[in-house]
């Protein structure tokens, strides 16, 4: 399903210095001079096309730096004025849209426990109706692609047709090495709904942590993502919020650097046909593996049937412990990854549940009652 966006081209409204495309800035002003300084050697660094701090910061639990507030609005006008650089910062009620389009605030964001609630959105729509000016929305704390899809609308319809979204990652229930699930597939399924809608990727708040941030960036751009949005902080190690994930301008400069960006489309004949081969040969797996999908399904109805037959439940445990088992480790010698793999039969073991549990409510053909006349 295409979404019905209108959606003005990303170069009319950020012209990136040098690619990637980079928002980068603290997580949130603290001081004029944190903030300041901080602008002053990120556009040292030619890299950086837009300068981002939160103002007004979303916390988890209250008694945390709630943001600087709108003296914070002043400084990020000298910073502009300085530098150069177009400002961005987050809004997240009608005021702090009324407050940051005063300030002249070139850029507006809203964040991911914003995204989550169609009330808030819709107030930020509402203030926002009338206005030029250029949206961000992250994606929503929670791996809900609706929520996301639903928040850039209700933007949209306000008028706002220099949109964007970012990707910054998923809370979720499992602990991993991100601070959030990057779930690439959610961003990659927006992508194929709305294709003109440019993405950035925000691998701060993805990563969580330093060490992370060129990997995810590196992937980001590979997934033809726009640009990033990372945080930076001149002293990284007394920041007052999200320290653990922040960068100095000049190991900024040095991560961008290293990014190795590659483009979604050759001109050279050459590299097209050797792809255009290779991608014949994977359609016609998948339609092997489609058809070989489809003959396993027909297997599974004509067991569905011979369980209900027979009264035998449907789900048997032993059994579907013993496939996982030994489909994983004959994958893991083909050199599947075991995870994958377990993902692969997981999804062909739930359609053939529910498969069989289609057939066993299926209510007997009715039978025909013989009337027998007297
Ligand atoms: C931020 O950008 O500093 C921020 C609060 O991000 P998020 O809304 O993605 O948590
Ligand atoms: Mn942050």
């Amino acid at each position: 399903m295409k979404l019905d966006l209108k959606i003005q081209p990303l170069s009319s409204w950020i012209t990136a210095k040098k690619q990637p495309l980079l928002i980068a800035g603290p997580c949130s002003a603290e001081t004029e001079e944190q903030l300041v300084a901080t602008a002053h050697l990120l556009a040292k660094t030619g890299r950086v096309t837009a300068l981002r701090a939160g103002i007004w910061k979303p916390r988890t639990r209250p008694g945390e730096f709630e943001g600087i507030g709108s003296i914070g609005l002043e400084w990020l006008k000298r910073a502009k004025a300085e530098t150069g650089l177009p400002t961005a910062v987050e809004v997240a009620t009608g005021k702090h849209v009324e407050e940051a389009l005063k300030a002249g605030v070139d850029i507006f964001w809203v964040g991911a426990r914003s995204t989550v609630n169609p009330f808030t959105v819709q107030e930020i729509a509402d203030a926002l109706k009338g206005v030029d000016i250029p949206v961000m929305v992250k994606n929503p704390v929670n791996p809900d692609l609706s929520l996301w899809i639903g928040a850039l609308e209700r933007i949209n319809n306000a008028g706002i047709t220099k949109l964007a979204a970012i990707h910054r990652g998923f809370s979720s229930f499992e602990k991993t090495a991100f601070r959030n699930e990057p779930m690439w597939d959610l961003a990659i399924n927006l992508k194929t709904h709305a294709p003109d809608l440019p993405i950035i990727n925000d691998p701060s708040h993805i990563s969580g942590n330093r060490e992370l941030i060129p990997y995810v960036s590196q992937k980001a751009l590979d997934l033809d993502m726009q640009g990033l949005m990372i945080e930076s902080h001149i002293d990284p190690s007394v920041a007052w919020t999200d320290a653990k994930q922040q960068l100095t301008p000049a190991a900024l400069d040095d991560l961008v650097g290293r990014l190795t960006l590659r483009q979604p489309e050759t001109a050279s004949s050459e590299v097209k046909d050797k792809l255009a081969e290779l991608r014949n040969q994977i359609d016609k797996l998948d339609d092997l593996v489609i058809q070989k999908l489809a003959e396993r399904m027909q297997i599974v109805e004509k067991i569905g049937q011979y369980k209900k037959d027979n009264g035998i439940t449907i789900l048997q445990v032993n059994r579907w412990d013993e496939i996982l088992q030994k489909r994983t480790q004959y994958g893991k010698a083909l050199k599947l990854e075991a995870d994958f793999t377990e993902k692969l039969l997981e999804l062909i073991h739930s359609e053939s549940i529910r498969k069989q549990t289609e057939i066993m409510n299926q209510s007997q053909a009715p039978v025909q009652e013989k009337l027998t006349h007297a």
